[in-house]
């Protein structure tokens, strides 16, 4: 069994003292053991990024751009490999795990437009002989922390624009799954990035603090559970360092009465039970409006599920792989095991699935008749179980979104033009789909939540990235052009 150590100035670093099991979710064995930094191990990765930074913020904005384009390349070249480590580790099927990667690349390919985004702005004349242009700069030493479900995307969302902006990165990836992070480090430096710009220290709490209480750490960007995204916001910002910190979710999709049903039942599967509802952007809570709504719904839904193909990730058979750990599998199963006592309609119940051998798998759930109040409703369960919120009208269906306080993604299902734009209007929530079930932006647009989805005012890759990653300078220039002067205590004014 191997030790997966950290990656340190281009060089694996670390001694193991500590260490974590890295599961194959599909067998259940443990297939690694993984390093957990200690405080000091942390602050040596941070002292590596600190001392590269000089010399990766100098670096030209064109060899910089290559560097990416020189990744996306690698990421494409090398996308079986990457998708078979994702595979391993997390469980999802290798087509999701590909997904992944695309998705990622999207980041890296809007990254690698540094030379247009970094530009700065100029105003000529604002005075006499007064010019005035802003400049935008690296804030310094970035760290990023990932959570399990998005071993590859996630990390390029802070990594491409961080290091684009012309930062140095420590990234902190989950325990669960941390090979991935090591590949990225490692393309990265094959795609021509100077050891020490990107730095990965394996570990938990330890690390993840000694990231968040080092003056070296200027920006901390996060992804992970909302008990941990506030934690990590509060004590961030109280060490006065600028802060994003994504949360979890609860996504509600709306299906009207005039939608196509057939196609939002596909859907409705499709974004519930895809990487086994491992999503932030999962569909959890089905909102039908009007019972015939609903009725039809849940039949075509159940027919549907019973067509899953549930197995391991690397049989190209799979359509859903297992849970990350068998603690998380439990932990969802016992949302399904008492709904009924909380007064749901537990129509399809997947715990009651066997499968052989001892990976962490766990059948597809549909819980009807869920409404807010109950656990199965209030909690984020991150798992394949989809709950049915029965509503009598639009109305009442955004109502219930605008309630909830997670406030991720959502969608509408509708043929009707006005009800969705009403829709897009209305509903206070980050990211929407309109007859879309999964509404992730592409590269070029930002990716954030609102209320507990995020915490800090920044959303993540695309263009508020470079504003996070960046502190701007406004430069006020005059340059003697033999007007005569004058000694002035007045406060400067253009006029
Ligand atoms: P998690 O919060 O348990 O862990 C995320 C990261 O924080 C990991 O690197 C982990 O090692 C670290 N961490 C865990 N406990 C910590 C602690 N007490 N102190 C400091 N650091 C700690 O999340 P997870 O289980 O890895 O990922 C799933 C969660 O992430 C879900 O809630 C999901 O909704 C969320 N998520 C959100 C988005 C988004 O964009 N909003 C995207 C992906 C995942």
């Amino acid at each position: 069994m191997s030790l997966l150590r950290h990656h340190v100035a281009g060089a694996p670093a670390g001694d193991g003292a500590r260490t974590s099991p890295v599961y194959n979710p599909a067998t259940g064995a443990v297939q690694h053991e993984v390093a957990l930094a200690s405080a000091d191990e942390t602050a040596q990765a941070i002292a590596a990024a600190k001392a590269a930074l000089p010399g990766w913020r100098s670096t030209g904005l064109v060899r910089r751009a290559d560097v990416l384009f020189r990744l996306r390349h690698l990421l494409v070249e090398r996308q079986d490999e990457l998708a078979a480590i994702i595979t391993s580790e997390h469980g999802k099927v290798l087509a999701d795990a590909k997904g992944e990667i695309s998705r990622g690349i999207e980041n890296v390919e809007f990254a690698a437009g540094l030379v247009h985004l970094l530009k700065g702005e100029h105003s000529e004349q604002v005075a006499r002989g007064v010019d005035v242009h802003s400049v935008k700069q690296p804030v310094g030493v970035v760290a990023a922390i990932t959570p399990f479900n998005f071993p590859v995307m996630v990390p390029l969302w802070m990594t491409a624009s961080a290091i684009a902006c012309g930062n140095t990165v420590v990234l902190k990836p989950s325990e669960k799954d941390p090979s991935a992070s090591l590949f990225l480090a490692k393309l990265f430096e094959e795609a021509g990035l100077p050891a020490g710009v990107l730095n990965v220290v394996q570990g938990d709490k330890e690390a993840v603090d000694t990231l968040l209480d080092s003056p070296d750490v200027r920006a901390v960007s996060f992804v992970g559970s909302t008990p941990i995204a506030r934690s990590i916001y509060a004590r961030g910002t109280r060490n006065g360092k600028r802060v994003q910190a994504l949360g979890g979710a609860k996504n509600h999709m709306v299906v009207m009465p005039d939608a196509d049903l057939d196609g939002a039942a596909d859907a409705a599967v499709s974004a519930a039970y895809g990487s086994a509802g491992e999503r932030c952007m999962a569909v959890s809570v089905l909102v039908a409006v009007g019972g015939e709504t609903a009725d039809a719904l849940v039949a075509k839904v159940s027919e549907r599920m019973r067509k899953l193909t549930i197995g391991d990730g690397t049989d190209a058979a799979s359509e859903m792989g297992p849970l990350i750990t068998g603690e998380h599998r439990d932990k969802v199963a016992s949302y399904v095991t008492g709904a009924a006592a909380e007064g749901a309609t537990v129509v399809v119940d997947g715990t009651q699935q066997g499968f052989e051998g001892d990976g962490f798998f766990l059948g597809v759930s549909l819980v009807d008749d869920v409404r807010p109040g109950m656990k199965v409703y209030d909690d984020e369960i991150f798992g394949p179980v989809l709950s049915v919120v029965r509503v009598d009208t639009y109305d009442e269906a955004v109502a219930l979104i605008n309630d909830n306080p997670f406030a991720n993604g959502t969608a509408i299902f509708t043929r009707d033009g006005g009800t969705a734009r009403s829709f897009e209007y209305d509903i206070e929530v980050g990211m929407v789909g309109v007859n879309v079930p999964i509404p992730v932006p592409i590269g070029a647009y930002s990716f954030g939540g609102w209320r507990n989805s995020l915490f800090g005012d920044a959303h993540i890759y695309g263009p508020e990235s470079i504003h996070f990653y960046t502190r701007s300078k406004v430069v006020t220039t005059r340059w003697p052009d033999h007007t005569p002067t004058q000694v002035d205590l007045g406060f400067p004014s253009n006029h």
